[in-house]
Formats: C-alpha cells, sequence, structure tokens
C-alpha cells in the first residue's frame, strides 16, 4: 500500500550500461599495489615537466604522469597552459622515463593532437561532464582507439551524469576506463575547495562494479594539510586508486600551487597511507560473521519495532479521526524530540544523527495519518472535490 512507484521506476535504473570493460589492473599500475597517478596541476616548461617526470620515475610507486595542456580557468586572466607544445614535452617524458602520460582534453582538436602526439590516456575534466554534448563529440573523436580514459565527477553532484559521461566513452568502444573523484563544487565556506561527498563514488561504485574510481585528493583538499586525510579515507573506502599533483617546485607553479607537492613530500605520504585489504584470514573472517548476523539480528528488531511504531501512529490516526483532532501537534513533536535527544546523548547517539532519524520517522507517521484522514481508501494521491 505505501510503496512509491517513482522510486522503485528510479531504483529499477541504478546500473550502469557497459560492455567489455577491462580491469584496471590489465592497463594500469603493479599487480598488487594501488596505482599511484603524479605530476603537476600544468605543463608549464620543457624544464618543469622533465624536472618532475624524472624524480617521479625514480619512484616505483608512480604509475603514470600527469599534466595539464589546456587549464580551465574560471577566470580568463589566468595562465591556460602551454597547448600542443608541451605535448612534445609529455613525449620527450614517455620516451625518456617510460612513464605513461595523462593528460585533460576538452574538445576533439585536442583529443587529435594527443592522438598525434602520442599521449598514453586521457582524462575528461570536471567542467565538460557536465556538458553531455561536448562529453559526446568527445566520444566520437575517440572511436576507434583504444586509449584509456579517466572520467572526472562532474562540477554538481550528479551521479548520472558521471555514468552518463562513462556511457558515452563506452559505446563509442572505450574499454578501459575509470571514474576520478576531484569533489563537488559549492558555495559555502569550508575545510574543503570541493566537497567530498564520498556517497557519490560509493554510489558510482555500486552502480557501475566494473568502473575503478580513483581519488583525486588535491582538487578536493586545495591545500597540502589535508592531502593525507584524504587519501587515507579512499583507501579505508576501497577506492582504487590515487591522482597527486606534485611539482619540483610548488611555491612557483603557475597553476594550483597551494594544493602541490614535492616528490619527496608525495613519497613522505604514500609511506604514512596504511594500505588495507578488503577480506582477512580465516580467524578474521570467522569474528566478523558473528558481528555480522548480530547486526542482523539488531537490524530485524528495528525493522519491527518501527512496524509496530506504525501500527501504532495509524491507530492514533483514526482516534483523531473520530475525535476530529489535527495531526499535527508540535508541542507534542517538541516534547519527543528533547526527551529522544536527551536518552541518545546518554547512549553515545550523535544529535544531528538522532535529529535526522526522528524526522524521517515523523514524517512518514505525518504522512501515514494524513492518508487516514484524507483518503482511507487510497495509496496516497490527494482525493479530488469537485466543486459545484
Ligand atoms: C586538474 O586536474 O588539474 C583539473 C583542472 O581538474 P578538474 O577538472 O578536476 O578541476
Ligand atoms: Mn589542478
Amino acid at each position: 500500500m505505501f510503496s512509491n512507484p517513482d522510486n522503485d521506476a528510479t531504483f529499477a535504473s541504478v546500473n550502469c550500461k557497459l560492455e567489455n570493460i577491462v580491469p584496471l589492473n590489465q592497463w594500469l599500475g603493479k599487480a598488487g599495489q594501488l596505482p599511484l597517478i603524479a605530476g603537476p596541476c600544468s605543463a608549464e616548461s620543457e624544464e618543469q615537466v622533465l624536472a618532475v617526470a624524472r624524480l617521479l620515475a625514480l619512484q616505483p610507486e608512480v604509475s603514470a604522469f600527469r599534466a595539464g595542456v589546456w587549464k580551465p580557468r574560471t577566470r580568463p586572466s589566468g595562465f591556460e597552459g602551454m597547448g600542443e607544445e608541451a605535448l612534445q614535452w609529455l613525449k620527450t617524458v614517455h620516451e625518456e622515463t617510460g612513464l605513461k602520460t595523462l593528460i585533460e582534453v576538452a574538445s576533439p582538436l585536442h583529443v587529435e593532437l594527443a592522438l598525434r602526439y602520442g599521449i598514453s590516456m586521457v582524462w575528461i575534466g570536471a567542467r565538460t561532464t557536465v556538458n553531455p554534448f561536448l562529453v559526446q563529440e568527445i566520444a566520437e573523436s575517440l572511436r576507434g582507439t583504444d586509449i584509456p580514459v579517466f572520467v572526472k565527477n562532474p562540477l554538481n553532484p550528479d551521479p548520472d551524469l558521471w555514468i552518463g559521461s562513462i556511457e558515452r566513452l563506452n559505446s563509442v568502444g572505450i574499454r578501459k576506463l575509470a571514474a576520478i573523484h576531484r569533489g563537488f563544487s559549492f558555495y559555502r565556506k569550508s575545510p574543503w575547495r570541493n566537497a567530498p561527498m564520498w556517497e557519490l563514488p560509493i554510489e558510482i561504485k555500486r552502480r557501475c562494479p566494473s568502473i575503478p574510481v580513483i581519488t583525486d585528493p588535491s582538487h578536493i583538499c586545495g591545500n597540502t594539510k589535508l592531502l593525507a586525510s584524504v587519501a587515507q579515507k579512499a583507501i579505508d573506502l576501497e577506492m582504487d586508486g590515487l591522482m597527486l599533483e606534485v611539482h619540483h617546485d610548488p611555491s612557483s607553479a603557475l597553476t594550483d600551487k597551494q594544493q602541490q607537492i614535492t616528490p619527496d613530500q608525495l613519497m613522505t605520504l604514500w609511506n604514512i597511507l596504511v594500505m588495507r585489504s578488503s577480506s582477512g584470514d580465516e580467524h578474521f573472517e570467522l569474528k566478523l560473521e558473528q558481528f555480522r548476523s548480530e547486526i542482523d539480528r539488531l537490524d530485524a528488531e528495528l525493522i519491527d519495532i518501527l512496524a509496530r511504531r506504525m501500527e501504532l501512529i495509524d491507530e492514533i490516526g483514526h482516534y483523531k479521526l473520530e475525535n476530529n483532532i489535527t495531526i499535527l501537534q508540535l508541542d507534542r513533536w517538541r516534547e519527543i524530540s528533547i526527551d529522544r535527544i536527551s536518552r541518545a546523548a546518554g547512549l553515545g547517539l550523535s544529535r544531528h544523527f538522532i535529529m535526522q532519524l526522528l524526522e524521517i520517522v515523523h514524517e512518514e507517521s505525518i504522512r501515514r495519518q494524513n492518508d487516514i484522514m484524507n483518503h482511507p481508501s487510497d495509496n496516497g494521491t490527494p482525493s479530488e472535490v469537485h466543486l459545484p
């Protein structure tokens, strides 16, 4: 009686429609090691590109060298990248160090040039992923190639737009695909440059299990202080790789200087990260199984209790209907909130969490009582009143 057909439809469309995706470990990184992409925000000069690349090539942990050749700038006065000239420097990086190269492409012309200069892999930037027309044009220009493509999340937190771009690329035959989580734009002041909203990359992993997600702590943080904790969180959430901005002299960088680190700092950061595996030994699995069965039991109890609470809510609804009493009684709601929050605080539950929980329970209770009062027989559509 209470199912929502809209939600069911959304749920039915959850999964990505992708074909022949090649697992990440077949085209990036070394077996048993988290892929690490590193390099400057922008390719600024041949000296800078080679200086950073030579230092990174000394670290076997580094799987690929990134650099922006065309830079999307918010205001027109900033450094907009060196363009085609820089592609030759990246070609030299690949030939001299063997590192795979990775650049941003934002138009079919960028793709054509990237292919001409033998760039190993490309990424679609956050400002492009938001635009299906452009993504489609870029995808068409990649048709017939087998080049790996990374898709950054769109600026706005819209998983479908992100997935749509990945699907557009796959539908022209791109099989080596990965998502890059670089955080989401927002207006208010916060510790982040781009809010991580971890629930979104998790949703991508859930809806597109074959698509690896690489975390880009540099663009999430916008500074160097939070990089390590974001990188650790990515590992803890089973993300599939890291991309970090690295410059041999960050203070002189022409773009994103506050968030770039040196190759030495990159290795310090890498070495403090605690790698985790998704499963443990037999003893661990057994103990985990016990915890999980306890959780299953508690969840079942929680659902039974909620169902009992809703039955009572319905009874109260009928009682109010018989006595012509309003549904919403603010004093009672205030009383409940104060009492439940203080009880929850005593048990170590956060105020925010319990408030949210109470609010959705209250919302559902009001909805049920409203149904009882106004259209006891149908499933939630407002009843029509024909006025004479
Ligand atoms: C970048 O990686 O330098 C960049 C411009 O990225 P984004 O599209 O995430 O802003
Ligand atoms: Mn950057």
